[in-house]
């Protein structure tokens, strides 16, 4: 889902590149394209679009992501599997996933 943004300048998304093995892992399991790989390392090309899921960090060998994931406790529910209504599905399907 590459293009969409969201509330801009408030994503706590950080990399610390120092950190980074160039493992391409983060550009496998973002949804929204937020990282390039540059020399090697992880580059943030597009903050704003972050949805605070957790997944690259969850799945960053070098634990060189943090990001507060499930702030707005609609990405938790989702990955928890928990129960969600009507107007839940709709955000979901509008952010690419299939529910
Ligand atoms: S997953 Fe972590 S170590 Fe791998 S490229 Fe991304 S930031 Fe670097
Ligand atoms: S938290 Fe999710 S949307 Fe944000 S950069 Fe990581 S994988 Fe991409």
């Amino acid at each position: 889902m590459a293009g969409l943004t969201y509330l801009k300048s408030v994503v706590t998304l950080e990399l610390s590149a120092d950190q980074c093995t160039g493992c391409r892992m983060c550009t496998t399991v973002c949804p929204h394209d937020v990282f390039v790989i540059k020399e090697k390392r992880a580059r943030i090309v597009n903050r704003d679009a972050c949805m605070e899921c957790g997944a690259c960090a969850q799945n960053c060998p070098g634990d060189a992501i943090s990001v507060r994931s499930g702030l707005c406790g609609c990405a938790s529910i989702f990955i928890r599997g928990q129960k969600h209504g009507r107007m839940t599905r709709y955000f979901f399907r509008m952010w690419g996933y299939e529910v």
